[in-house]
């Protein structure tokens, strides 16, 4: 046998039997009690808690959801969260809605409120959710949920798909037993009267919020929403074309939380979707480009509204890196020169 073979295998035993030593010493180590328990401790300190109601001047928007209704893991469907007077109030429940929130640490029991813009389903895939892990984790009232007429049957419908698995826990837990009602949502379906544009949907503890008529058709009613507290003016659009009924509701806000659709990428994109056979994909584009806010369009808007920070939600097509964002807005700061943000899930804004 050749002395260089003899050497080569001892040195490849050794190199085993090292392996082993130090996989062994790692998972003897990692099986102590102490580092086990720490991090049990550490993954508890981790929970929701509820900063985002201990102070009543703060006015704070959380962009809880910007995606598009494309599916996606990385990204909530629609869901802007505000933060005002000591009160949460959930705009829109998209799909991953729940997970979005409590990621970003919010206590899902202290939600005062969702309302809903309309009811095409990317505005509500994950209020179900919402209302069943708000229950589970605390909540001791009906979640109230207020949207455009129909929210009542949407809720209802919820209320009931739901009544099984409510059933299954209330035998395993008493306490969720003993506030049974608080598993269900209590619905309101908001009504602008005709002639007007909107309508105060509520008002409290120096907060007060306005449906307003936005233009999403074939989608009636589709609302935005308006809140004021502190002198400050929020409105969130909801999706809807860039309209000049819009006007008003935007004058002068300190924010906008306006959904984007960039139009001249969809434009790109079709013709390429053809090409590679994507007959469904392209026709799905076309026909939605009318309805949605046009990102050069909706800066003109900003900039004559007089918008101090515009806030881009519910972006179509998703921009997923910075370079994306950059791409996507192209243009918007030759219109508008206030404040531009391109949103992302988790984002923080202090009104
Ligand atoms: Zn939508
Ligand atoms: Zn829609």
């Amino acid at each position: 046998m050749p002395v260089t073979s003899w050497r080569a295998r001892a040195l490849a035993g050794g190199v085993v039997l090292g392996a082993t030593i130090v996989v062994v010493g790692v998972v003897g180590y990692l099986n102590q009690d102490w580092l086990i328990d720490r991090a049990i401790r550490h993954r508890l300190a981790h929970v929701s808690d509820h900063s985002f109601v201990n102070d009543p001047a703060q006015f704070q928007v959380l962009l809880c959801g910007t995606g598009s209704p494309e599916p996606s893991a990385a990204r909530a469907q629609a869901c802007t969260m505000v933060s005002v007077g000591g009160k949460l109030f959930v705009f829109d429940a998209g799909e991953g809605a729940s997970k979005s929130l409590s990621d970003c640490g919010v206590a899902l029991d202290d939600i005062e409120r969702v309302f809903l813009t309309h009811l095409h389903s990317d505005h509500f895939n994950g209020l179900g959710a919402l209302i069943n892990q708000g229950w589970i984790w605390g909540r001791s009232q009906p979640l109230d949920v207020a949207g455009p007429t129909g929210t009542a049957a949407v809720v209802g419908a919820l209320n009931d798909a739901y009544a099984i698995d409510n059933g299954f826990r209330m035998a395993n837990m008493p306490e969720l037993d003993s506030k049974r009602a608080a598993a269900r949502a209590d619905p309101v379906d908001i009504v602008i009267p005709l002639q007007a544009p909107s309508v105060r949907v509520y008002d409290a503890g120096g907060v007060t919020v306005d449906a307003y008529r936005v233009v999403h058709d074939p989608v009636e009613p589709a609302f935005g929403y308006i809140i004021r507290s502190h002198g400050k003016k929020v409105f969130i659009s909801g999706d809807t074309e860039v309209s000049p009924s819009n006007l008003p509701a935007m004058q002068d806000a300190d924010l906008v939380v306006h959904e984007a659709y960039a139009s001249h990428l969809v434009r790109r994109a079709i013709p390429i979707m053809r090409e590679a056979g994507m007959q469904h994909d392209a026709e799905i584009a076309e026909r939605t480009i009318a309805y949605h806010a046009d990102t050069i369009a909706l800066a003109k808007q900003a900039e004559q509204a007089g918008v101090k920070h515009l806030a881009l939600t519910h972006l179509t097509p998703y921009p997923d890196t910075a370079i994306k964002r950059h791409v996507f807005s192209k243009g918007m700061s030759e219109y508008y020169g206030g404040r531009l943000t391109v949103g992302t899930d988790g984002l923080v804004i202090l009104v």
